[in-house]
């Protein structure tokens, strides 16, 4: 259910975002001290000092939302839509009512206060990469492929605004990642697959080369797929797992077509979000949020 109370009143939001934020009791943003007051209010929002630095916060000071005139309630909302509804951006800045600009940089703040997800693997892992389409700027792909009939197909390139995505999918714990990389080489590969518990980890691949090395190396038992070849599930051995998660992906970025490449992490640490609260009730689902950008 979605938490319209939140969304419609200024001082339920300023609760929740108390309630959130405060959640181990209050500490100074500056000086992290928690030798704090009560001091009056500014606006919704509760105001403190603190007793060490002698300075007084909100409880938007030193969150995303602080210093901007749109209500948090409004942000808040815009959010909530982003990550359930998988909402444009162009979409949202005609809903509350700001300009492009303002919705790009406070949505794509909230996305780089997100934390790079940490990798735990177990195992059995698949791991592929797709290719999205993300140039230097953003919006230039609205337009048509003017190399159209020299594209290689298949696999892309950084430079070429077609980056790499790696999906994972850990069949141990149930875990997906979606990371992107600047390049498919062995060494990027490595970096991945790197925190794991096993000794030798076992990893289901496509017939792609970089992924080669890792069958000489003890750490890795890499089994693998050759698509086109008509052995496509080799019993256990398939990426079909990653595969569905890959066009989740792809559907997840298709309402922001225009990113621009430098930004494709923060989207997709957006995504990886979205998958943590996607079970969770309106109300848990925005504090969640709120809290994963904090
Ligand atoms: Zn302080």
């Amino acid at each position: 259910m979605i938490p319209l109370d939140v969304f419609g009143s200024e001082s339920v939001e300023a609760d929740l975002l108390q309630q959130v934020r405060w959640r181990d009791g209050v500490t100074c943003p500056r000086c992290r001290s928690d030798r704090t007051v009560r001091n009056g209010s500014y606006r919704e929002f509760q105001r403190y000092l603190c007793k060490d630095c002698d300075r007084t916060f909100n409880d938007k000071t030193g969150t995303i939302f602080a210093h901007s005139k749109v209500a948090l309630r409004r942000w808040l909302f815009s959010i909530y839509a982003f990550l359930r509804f998988n909402t444009s951006l162009r979409q949202l800045q005609c809903e509350i009512e700001v300009t492009h600009k303002t919705m790009h940089r406070r949505i794509e703040r909230s996305g780089e206060a997100l934390d790079a997800p940490s990798l735990d693997l177990v195992g059995p892992v698949e791991i592929d990469e797709v290719y999205v389409s993300a140039g230097k700027k953003g919006r230039e792909r609205d337009q048509e492929s003017r190399s159209r009939g020299l594209s290689t197909r298949g696999r892309g390139t950084y430079d070429g605004d077609k980056p790499p995505v790696f999906i994972l999918a850990d069949r141990g714990t149930g875990q997906r990642y979606v990371i992107p990389a600047k390049a498919t080489d062995e060494s990027t590969i490595r970096l991945l697959l790197a925190d794991c518990q096993e000794e030798s980890l076992t990893v289901y691949t496509d017939g792609f080369r970089a992924y080669e090395p890792l069958e000489a190396d003890d750490a890795f038992t890499r089994e693998y797929v050759v698509h086109g070849d008509g052995e496509y599930a080799d019993e256990e051995v398939h990426v079909n797992t990653r595969e569905s998660h890959a066009s989740l992906t792809r559907r997840w970025l298709s309402p922001h077509r225009g990113i621009s490449k430098d930004k494709l992490t923060q989207y997709l640490r957006a995504f990886q979000l979205r998958r943590e609260l996607y079970r969770k009730p309106g109300r848990d689902a925005l504090k969640h949020a709120i809290r994963a950008t904090l």
